[in-house]
Order: structure tokens, then C-alpha cells, then sequence
């Protein structure tokens, strides 16, 4: 199957042959043709499946043979969860459209609003933006919706974990009721079953793989060993085996900081990326890391959305995240479009929880593996154990307490440690009142 069969213009053959594609992925193959007919498209796809060409070749195809925007207006909005995707979306397009006269960018929070401002006022075809910054630029009337023709809401899942569902309802309800809608999720729970039948009108639904299951190009190992030593034996894989580019997944922000001292004082080049580093610092270890100037990226959940780099080879799990859709995502960073990738998961015997409700969601037993020299001891795993039952005993009294008083209770302490301070986008002024502020 060639680009120029699924229906596209030359420009576009010609500009995604540039970037090196021979042929469509699967999601490819099955969203472009419904999007060029101007279908709503519900997909179920992990990073990686090439989702974004899927929607940004059509889309502007569509785009190029309409009115060019008029001042303030917006004919094309996609909505991302974080920053790093919006701004890796945005680049995408522009490379997409690069034959076509057509104007795009991208619009996020924890930089300066004005320039942003400026930017909008001649309109713009393709307005890539975080569901925050996007409500504060309409409420400065920067931006009008009138014009909109397509809609896409990306990593619609992780919208949701984020909390931006008022934001979503809000920016749906200032739209057009008579657009094209299309939305992609990794997952596909009932939360974004009913998201998905708010928005899309009669959709075609597309999966390319089977929902929460993890991407089979991806050669998933979990090391047992005992917490104390995670990073000694992170330090012992990546030096043995001479990884390069390796993305580290910590749970928490605090984790993510110690451990690349850890890493550089043994001499491995590291940076972390979380949501109280500055996007400046953000952007600058992400581009370190993609030039391969830095050997380890250690990240946060929410901050790695939107991390692309080509052909990744190697993503650990330096703790097991304590929501299992994590790990799907986590994960799909590697083995990126047919690319071979190893995922390796340091297990220490407290997270045996999180390890079986990972197995379940991705419907596979996981056998534990060790390394010599690294082989956990009897009395610390049962140390371990019992630490995680009584922790899981404190937790839960804490929920009860939490219910009785009214309050919400989904993620724990450690949790909060990334969620706590999360800056996807300042809120709204004004909005603040009943809005999720611990999950920002
Ligand atoms: P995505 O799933 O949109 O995040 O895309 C993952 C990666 O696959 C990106 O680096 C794309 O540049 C790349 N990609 C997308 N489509 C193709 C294709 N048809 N052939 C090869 N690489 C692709």
C-alpha cells in the first residue's frame, strides 16, 4: 500500500517521503481514507503506531482546499495532554504541510501568553494546544472557534488521568456543533466510551492493536531486586550492556532528581524532565537527550508524554507506576513504528500489587528474572513485604478518613509528589473554582 493509494495529494507524498516513510502504518492505512471523507474516527492507538501522521495528513489535505483562516480564527484545533506533545504535534504538521501554504503552531501553558497572542491574530489553519492555555487564550478573546472545521483530541486517556474534563466539556460546548471529531487514546476504557459518544458523531471506530495491550515489537523483561538497590543495578545494566539513550520512568519528581546524581556521579551523562523543572530546562534535556549528548533522560509520568525520538531502544521502569495504563504508555515509547525495544522494569518485592494489576491489564504473566550479583536476600524481600502491607494498611485508612470527610482520594503521597505541583497550564483566571488543582 503506497500514501499516494490512501487518497493524498502530491505535496504530501513528496513531504512524507522526506521524512523517510516508505509505506503507512496500519492506523495509517485505515484513518486516512475515513478522515479524507470527512468521517469522525475513534482510535485506539498507542504512541508510536505513527497515530499522528494518521490524522495530520488528511486534516491538512482537507484544510489546503478551503478559505484560508480569517483574523482570530482557528479552522483545525488538536488538544494534547502536556507541552512536549503539543509541541512535538506541532512540529510534525508543520513538516507534513511543508509544500502546502498552510499556517500552524503550538500554544501552551509556563510560557509568556502575549507572544502567543500575537501569533493569533492574523488566524491560524492548525492550532495545536493544552486544554488550559487554549480556555485562557479564548477568555482573552484571542482566539474564536467559529471557523472550526475538525477537531482532534489526542491521547484522550491521559486527558482524562489529567484531570482536564471540565476543560474538555467547556472548549466542546464553545465549538461548532457541525465539525469532523476525531479522537485517539491508547486505552480504551468506559470513561472514553462515553467521552467518545459526547463528541463523535457515528465514528469509525479503528483499533490497531487489541485495547491495553502493550506493543508486541516491545521485549518486556522485570528484574527482581531489592529497593535499596534500583540504582545500583541501573548504573551495573546500562554500563555492562553500553546502552545509549535510555529513558528512565520514576514515580516521583524528588526520585528522578536523586537518581540523576546518582547516574552522573558514576559518570553517566543524565538529566530529568518533571513539572518543576522550567519548560526551558525541559526542553533543553529533552533536546540533550535526543542528540544523544546525554545517555539517560529520567522522567516523570506526566512530563514523558510527547517524548518521540525516533527508534528508542531502551525505556526502564525504575518503579512500577501505580496506575497499570502507565506502563502501557511508559513502554510504548520504544519500539517505536516496527522498530524493535527493550523495556526493563526494576521490580522490588513492595510492588507486587502494582505488578499484578499491570498483568492483568495487559493480559500477561511476567516472569521475574535476576541479575548475578544482584539477587534479592530472603529477609529483605520479607522486610519489603511487610513495609508495603502496613503502608497499604495506612493508605487505605487514610481513603476511609478521606470519604468520611468528603474528600477524594484516587492517588497516593507518592503520586502527589508529581501530580502535587503539575504546571501543564496555569488555570484560567477566574476558573479555579472546582477544578482538580492537585493533578495540574
Ligand atoms: P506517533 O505514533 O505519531 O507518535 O509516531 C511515532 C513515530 O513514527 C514518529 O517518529 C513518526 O515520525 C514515525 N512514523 C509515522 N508514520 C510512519 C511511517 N509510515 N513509516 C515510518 N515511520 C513513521
Amino acid at each position: 500500500m503506497s500514501f499516494c493509494a490512501l487518497g493524498l495529494c502530491d505535496e504530501l507524498v513528496k513531504a512524507v517521503s522526506e521524512q523517510g516513510y516508505t509505506e503507512p502504518s496500519p492506523i495509517q492505512v485505515e484513518a486516512i481514507p475515513a478522515v479524507l471523507k470527512k468521517r469522525d474516527v475513534m482510535a485506539v492507538a498507542q504512541t508510536g503506531t505513527g497515530k499522528t501522521a494518521g490524522f495530520s495528513l488528511p486534516m491538512v489535505q482537507l484544510l489546503s482546499a478551503g478559505i484560508s483562516a480569517t483574523p482570530n480564527s482557528v479552522r483545525a484545533l488538536v488538544i494534547t495532554p502536556t507541552r512536549e506533545l503539543a509541541a512535538q504535534v506541532a512540529k510534525s504538521i508543520e513538516n507534513y504541510s511543508r509544500h502546502m501554504n498552510l499556517t500552524s503552531t503550538a500554544v501552551f501553558g509556563g510560557v509568556r501568553i502575549e507572544p502567543q497572542i500575537a501569533q493569533l491574530q492574523n488566524g491560524i489553519d492548525v492550532l495545536v494546544a493544552t486544554p488550559g492555555r487554549l480556555v485562557d487564550l479564548y477568555n482573552q478573546n484571542a482566539i474564536n472557534f467559529e471557523k472550526l472545521e475538525i477537531l482532534v483530541l489526542d491521547e484522550a486517556d491521559r486527558m482524562l488521568d489529567l484531570g482536564f474534563i471540565d476543560d474538555i466539556r467547556h472548549i466542546k460546548s464553545l465549538l461548532p456543533t457541525e465539525r469532523q471529531t476525531l479522537m485517539f487514546s491508547a486505552t480504551f476504557t468506559n470513561e472514553i466510551k462515553s467521552l467518545a459518544s459526547g463528541m463523535l458523531n457515528s465514528p469509525l471506530l479503528i483499533e490497531v492493536t487489541a485495547a491495553n495491550s502493550t506493543v508486541d515489537k516491545i521485549k518486556q523483561k522485570i528484574y527482581s531486586v531489592e529497593k535499596s538497590r534500583k540504582s545500583e543495578l541501573l548504573i551495573h545494566l546500562i554500563k555492562k550492556n553500553e546502552w545509549q539513550q535510555v529513558l528512565v520512568f520514576s514515580r516521583t519528581k524528588q526520585g528522578a532528581d536523586n537518581l540523576v546524581s546518582e547516574l552522573e556521579a558514576t559518570g553517566i551523562t543524565a538529566a530529568s524532565i518533571h513539572a518543576n523543572r522550567t519548560q526551558h530546562a525541559r526542553t533543553h534535556a529533552l533536546e540533550g537527550f535526543k542528540n544523544e549528548d546525554i545517555t539517560v533522560l529520567v522522567a516523570t509520568d506526566i512530563a514523558s508524554r510527547g517524548i518521540d525520538v525516533n527508534q528508542l531502544p531502551y525505556v526502564v521502569n525504575f518503579d512500577l507506576p501505580y496506575v497499570p495504563e502507565d506502563y502501557v504508555h511508559r513502554i510504548g515509547r520504544t519500539g517505536r513504528a516496527g522498530t524493535l525495544g527493550l523495556a526493563v522494569s526494576l521490580f522490588s518485592a513492595d510492588e507486587s500489587k502494582q505488578l499484578q494489576a499491570i498483568e492483568r491489564l495487559i493480559e500477561r504473566k511476567f516472569e521475574l528474572e535476576t541479575v548475578s550479583g544482584f539477587k534479592p536476600n530472603k529477609k529483605e524481600i520479607a522486610k519489603a513485604i511487610s513495609k508495603a502491607a502496613a503502608k497499604d494498611k495506612n493508605a487505605k485508612s487514610k481513603v476511609m478518613s478521606n470519604a468520611k470527610s468528603g474528600g477524594k482520594s484516587k492517588r497516593n503521597k507518592a503520586d502527589d509528589d508529581e501530580y502535587g505541583n503539575f504546571e501543564a497550564d496555569p488555570l484560567p483566571r477566574g476558573k479555579s473554582k472546582g477544578r482538580k488543582k492537585s493533578k495540574r
